[in-house]
């Protein structure tokens, strides 16, 4: 579980350094003013820029932020993963994360990277520590290799046409007390579209955007990016609407879950 200054709906970074660097650091400023004061980031995006955009973006408004990032698995040995970690609260400008994942399983034993993180946490330079892209099977292996902390979240993706977590997975999470936390909520690129998604979004006057979160937030965090301050504000009005029953079947219907175990979706 995750400690209740993460906002339901986040931010995302990954390709924030493609977009004009000053309406991004704006973009990610509005959006923590309008509530979404998660903000999700790697070491991996833009190879650190993101971090560095990040780091610019939160500099006076740090204890208002729930700030997460992810080693990358060819970094996470045991002396690797703390060394990312110093080189990310660097760039982040700031000296602790709230939430440090593995970004995804790599060939490090999980073991020692599990290892790596518990050290962090204790040096206070990490307060919950997760991983990401991580099936129940592997899930279960990294949570049974910690000793002192708790697995806090699990991050992977989840869309309208990528719902086979629901299945296993966030079962699994709630069991445990893990909080997961879906990416790509509006599927990267390719955005699920449907006439049911237009007819919710009229009949509670929200957008369509706004309803995808809305029905993915029911289950997990959801951390959308945006570079642009008009597409903040829209993702940050998806907080204000609640769906009704009638409305999350239309969805369902439009978008089922999958009726079998499928293999985890990954980007
Ligand atoms: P996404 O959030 O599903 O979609 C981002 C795209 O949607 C961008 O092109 C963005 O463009 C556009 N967009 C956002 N809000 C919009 C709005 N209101 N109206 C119109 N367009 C809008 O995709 P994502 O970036 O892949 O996923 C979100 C975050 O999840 C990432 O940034 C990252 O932090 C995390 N993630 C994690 C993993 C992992 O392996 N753990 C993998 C993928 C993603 P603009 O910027 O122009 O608004």
């Amino acid at each position: 579980m995750l400690n209740k200054t993460a906002s339901r709906f986040g931010q995302g970074t990954w390709m924030l350094e493609k977009d004009d660097r000053e309406q991004a650091v704006g973009a990610l400023r509005l959006g923590v003013n309008l509530g979404m004061t998660l903000i999700d980031t790697a070491e991996m995006y833009g190879s650190g820029r993101a971090e560095e955009i990040v780091g610019e973006a939160i500099a006076d408004l740090r204890e208002r932020i729930f700030l997460v990032s992810k080693v990358l698995p060819s970094n996470a040995s045991y002396d690797g993963t703390r060394r990312a970690c110093d080189r990310s609260l660097q760039r982040l400008r700031t000296d602790y994360l709230d939430l440090y994942l593995l970004h995804w399983p790599g060939a490090h034993p999980i073991g020692e990277t599990m290892r790596a993180l518990e050290s962090l946490v204790k040096e206070k330079k990490v307060r919950q520590i997760g991983v990401s892209n991580f099936d129940v099977a592997a899930l279960d292996e990294a949570r049974r290799a910690l000793k002192h902390e708790p697995l806090a979240c699990n991050q992977v993706l989840y869309h309208l046409k990528d719902r086979g977590i629901e299945r296993k997975l966030i079962p699994y999470c709630a069991q445990h007390d893990i909080a997961v936390m879906g990416y790509s909520p509006f599927g990267h690129h390719t955005m699920p579209k449907h006439a049911a998604l237009t007819q919710v979004a009229e009949r509670r006057q929200a957008t369509v955007r706004q309803v995808m979160l809305a029905f993915l937030a029911r289950a997990a965090f959801a951390i959308p990016k945006s570079g642009s301050p008009e597409h903040v504000r829209e993702n940050a009005g998806a907080a204000a609407l609640s769906l009704t029953e009638a409305d999350v079947r239309e969805i369902d219907q439009a978008f089922p879950a999958p009726a079998r175990d499928v293999p985890l979706g990954m980007l």
